[in-house]
């Protein structure tokens, strides 16, 4: 296991255990970086998260283009996707809701019927 260090939006410093997968896909995708062989920090509290993916994404829905100020993953967290900024796009809150726990082909197949 790997340790990794972050902070709160109210700048409490945290910590938790993550498995080697989960630190190294974070790292490789610019959410961590490493501190020595045992430990990453996280490198966006998760308000800080959430800004930069919506400016990232000019607060436009990944999948209808209207406006959007939430934040989905592409790969569901309940199907084992990560809070990263690839696994994450902005969304606005009818296609947040009604993607809800679908991964992405079925979310795309639903609306195609
Ligand atoms: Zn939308």
């Amino acid at each position: 296991m790997i340790r990794m260090r972050g902070r709160t939006d109210k700048g409490r410093r945290w910590q938790q255990e993550v498995d080697l997968e989960l630190a190294v896909t974070l790292v490789r995708e610019h959410a961590a970086v490493v501190v020595n062989p045992y430990t990453i920090r996280r490198l966006y509290t998760n308000k800080a998260f959430r800004n930069y993916i919506l400016t990232r994404d000019n607060h436009t829905c990944f999948f209808c283009g209207e406006y959007g100020d939430t934040i989905d993953h592409l790969l569901p967290k309940a199907k084992g996707g990560h809070t990263t900024p690839v696994n994450c796009v902005c969304a606005c809150n009818l296609c947040n809701q009604s993607k809800a726990d679908q991964d992405l082909e079925d979310f795309i197949e639903g609306r195609a019927r």
